[in-house]
């Protein structure tokens, strides 16, 4: 029996190479953007910068001090400078923490942001917001800190390193594979998910030599950022969010290493997101993709073709951290996770994660 509720969101989306260079000035317009302030930092932010300058005086001034996971102190001085030079709308160019960090003046300030997305992580399509202090990771959901428009430009991630490629194009995976029994799920996010895993296995393993891979990845991480914007976190994303928070763990890394296991720890109990996830992993065909037809055997082949590292313990993640880790996720899982989640599977689901033992269908138990 079908039966659904489906909270389509706003927004604007332009994709293309090139797009960004050709379309800023008028998405800006179409916003009536005359003070903006641009939000960057790290390695993107010379890419940003050469974006904006044919803006000239439209762009106010430059916050180049993101920072991963956005901490507090951070938001708060990009708060204050959006407020000290009067902007009236917010340019993030960057990956996740850039477009984090506009999310977080958009949360207190209502200013529309418009998102060039530089990485593959998806934070662009979505009203979730975070913020860290303490070495907690709050996060929270507004339509405020939605980006009005995204400008999708696959030539801006072609210096995106390979490695950082690779695990930014696993994050957008994870979305995908999670929204088959996340929360808010309906069919549109499912069919969404279900192209993405199709566009991101096709396109990265081909990253490292074939820059037409990037137009791929950019698809598959705006469909990923789609899915997960509508059918929400899930047991995968409360483990990420928790390691990442907690034990400042890179986080489309962690999101690689991760993702086998949740999925090797849900799949006997939800056969039919299993056979769909291995069935679009090998393209879209309804067929035998190596690996028996088994999801979690081709994620693993992909993780170790891409270099991802086998273990949590190999990103900082220590052994005596492992069940503290369990017990600040055991309260967050959401209750109709396809298999039952209880402390001591937590326990053994991030253990096996962090030792890099072979995830395999059935894993947790
Ligand atoms: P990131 O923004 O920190 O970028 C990763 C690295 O790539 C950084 O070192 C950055 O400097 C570099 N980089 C970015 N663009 C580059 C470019 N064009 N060339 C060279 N280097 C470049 O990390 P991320 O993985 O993109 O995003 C992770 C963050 O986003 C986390 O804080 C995560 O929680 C958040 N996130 C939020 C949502 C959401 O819906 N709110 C979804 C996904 C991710």
């Amino acid at each position: 029996m079908l039966e659904f509720q489906y909270q389509a969101l706003p927004g604007r989306v332009v994709f293309g190479a090139g797009a960004a260079r050709r379309e800023l000035a008028g998405e800006l317009d179409r916003l009536a953007a005359k003070r903006v302030l641009l939000v960057t930092g790290g390695s993107a932010e010379e890419t940003a910068r050469a974006l904006a300058d044919p803006l000239g005086e439209r762009v106010v001034t430059v916050f180049a001090g993101v920072r991963p996971h956005v901490p507090l102190r951070v938001a708060e001085a990009a708060r204050a400078l959006a407020a000290s030079v009067e902007a009236d709308a917010l340019l993030a160019v960057g990956g996740g923490s850039a477009v984090g960090t506009a999310k977080a003046i958009a949360l207190t300030t209502g200013l529309a942001i418009l998102a060039v997305p530089t990485t593959y992580a998806g934070s662009e399509m979505t009203s979730v917001w975070g913020l860290t202090e303490n070495n907690r990771k709050t996060t929270g959901t507004d339509p405020r800190v939605l980006p009005a428009t995204v400008i999708y430009d696959p030539e801006l991630t072609v210096g995106l390193p390979a490695r950082t490629s690779t695990a930014s194009g696993l994050n957008a995976m994870a979305h995908c594979v999670e929204a088959f029994w996340a929360p808010d799920r309906n069919p549109v996010s499912t069919l969404a998910a279900r192209e993405g895993i199709r566009a991101l296995a096709e396109a990265l393993p081909r990253v490292r030599h074939d820059p037409d891979a990037r137009e791929g990845l950019l698809y598959g991480a705006y469909l990923a950022g789609s899915a997960f914007a509508v059918a929400g976190s899930g047991l995968h994303h409360k483990i990420c969010h928790v390691l990442g928070g907690a034990y400042d763990l890179p986080h489309a890394l962690t999101h690689a290493v991760v993702l086998p296991h949740v999925l090797a720890f849900n799949a006997p109990c939800a056969p039919e997101a299993a056979a769909a996830i291995a069935e679009s992993l090998d393209g879209g065909h309804n067929g035998d993709n190596g690996n028996g037809g088994d999801p979690v055997a081709r994620l693993r082949a992909l993780n170790t073709e891409l270099g991802v590292p086998c273990g949590l313990r190999a990103l900082g993640l220590r052994a005596d951290q492992v069940f503290e880790a369990a017990e600040l996720v055991a309260p967050l899982v959401p209750e109709d996770n396809p298999r039952p989640v209880d402390l001591a599977a937590l326990r053994g689901l991030i253990h096996a994660a962090w030792a890099g033992t072979r995830a395999e269908a059935g894993g947790g138990k």
